[in-house]
């Protein structure tokens, strides 16, 4: 008896593959008038998806942005940032 929702002529595989292969796509949003451009964010990015902006805050640092559409959404510049104005927002694919 096959179980019903399951396909007889994979036999499940297809479940299987599909939980291996979970991908997600990822966003930061960055409190730029906090930032103060130090780069540790940039430097601890696996996929070079933030830069620093030619423009500068009140303050006068030229502050972190997100560039391209790569960002996994890994947490690393949100952890990794000293004074903790990164937010990472992470959606499964
Ligand atoms: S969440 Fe990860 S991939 Fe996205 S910008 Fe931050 S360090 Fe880069
Ligand atoms: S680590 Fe934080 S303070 Fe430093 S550049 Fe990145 S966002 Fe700005």
């Amino acid at each position: 008896m096959i179980p019903s929702g399951i396909c007889p002529a994979n036999k499940g595989k297809t479940q299987t593959t599909k939980q291996h292969n979970m991908a997600f796509k990822g966003a930061i949003e960055i409190d730029t008038q906090k930032c103060k451009g130090c780069s540790v964010c940039i430097d601890n990015c696996p996929t070079g998806s933030i830069q620093l902006s030619k423009m500068v805050n009140s303050k006068g640092y030229h502050y972190a942005e997100m560039i391209g559409e790569a960002c996994v959404g890994c947490s690393n510049c949100g952890i990794v940032c000293p004074d903790s104005v990164i937010t990472v927002y992470r959606v499964k694919i």
